[in-house]
């Protein structure tokens, strides 16, 4: 029989997810299906009681259920569950169990392209749901000094204090950022700055910008936002959003099938379907 995989969230549309998933069922020969799944807010629960019911052998999870998916699980996996969100579930012999992919995917997607960032002075620009899983994320890869930088501070210091792995943070302002901004190995850019013609600027000035920085925005539509045009443009290597969203949809595959997928692949598709 014909297995089922879906991904919830509202809105739903927009998503990549059942492109990639679909492709790769193909291409490994797995009889089964990706499904966008639109789940209204105040429907999660028994959404995720119907979709136990019929069997689905697994699912992502978008915005906005993300976080209040935990109480409805089986059982989650400790980094998903220090970090409070989950965006993969697994069924398991009929029962659900949670893992979060978005944070070790962007570490996957950074460790392909900088495999010494363990060593680097890292700024994260934001504090949402996004950045917490990154922090996470390279805090348990062993990156020793990560600071954040938030609009709301009280954000930052929730991640800073939360966080179950070592590592030195300090919480700066925007300017105080600024001032330090020339000694980052790496800045990570979370913040939706950038994503639309009504969010446009940058989050931060790059005035201060080493030409021998790393930097990163986890925006991938466009594929290059302001931000990351602007950093290369003062001499640094620069990476977008796509391969975190290829290696967190790279890892769920893995979760559900036990087959790593062939990521160059995923990242040439969600291309072609971005105008890149
Ligand atoms: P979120 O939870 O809503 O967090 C947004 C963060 O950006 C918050 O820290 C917020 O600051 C800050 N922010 C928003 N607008 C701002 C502004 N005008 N000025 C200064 N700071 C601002 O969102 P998220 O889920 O973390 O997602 C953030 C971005 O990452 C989105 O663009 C999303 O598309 C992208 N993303 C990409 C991937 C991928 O696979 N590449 C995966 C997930 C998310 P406050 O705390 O002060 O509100």
């Amino acid at each position: 029989m014909q297995k089922l995989f879906a991904v919830i969230g509202d809105p739903i549309a927009h998503s990549m997810s059942p492109l990639m998933h679909n492709d790769l069922f193909g291409v490994y020969g797995i009889n089964a299906h990706y499904h966008p799944l639109l789940v209204k807010k105040e429907s999660l629960q028994e959404a995720v009681a119907g979709l136990k019911a019929i069997g689905i052998s697994g699912f992502n999870v978008t915005v906005p259920h993300k976080e209040r998916i935990i109480p409805f699980l089986d059982y989650v996996d400790p980094l998903a569950g220090s970090i409070g969100a989950v965006n993969t579930v697994v069924n398991k012999e009929g029962k659900l169990h949670g893992y979060n992919t978005d944070g070790t995917g962007y570490v996957a997607g950074l460790q392909a392209a900088l495999p010494e960032f363990k060593n680097k002075r890292t700024l994260i620009i934001g504090a949402g749901g996004a950045a917490r899983g990154i922090y996470f994320a390279l805090a348990a890869a062993g990156l020793q000094h990560i600071d954040l930088c938030n609009r709301t501070a009280e954000k930052a210091e929730l991640i800073k204090n939360e966080c179950p792995y070592e590592v030195q943070t300090t919480v700066y302002s925007k300017d105080m950022a600024e001032k330090e901004l020339s000694q980052y190995g790496l800045i990570i850019q979370t913040t939706p700055i950038g994503m639309s013609a009504a969010s446009q600027g940058l989050p931060l000035s790059l005035q201060r910008l080493d030409s021998k920085t790393f930097v990163s925005d986890i925006i991938y539509n466009p594929l290059y936002s302001p931000f990351l045009l602007q950093a290369q443009k003062a001499g640094a290597e620069i990476q977008n959003g796509l391969p975190m969203f290829v290696y967190q949809g790279a890892l769920a595959f893995e979760l559900w099938t036990g087959i790593k997928p062939d990521t160059n692949r995923m990242k040439k598709l969600v291309l072609s379907h971005l105008g890149g």
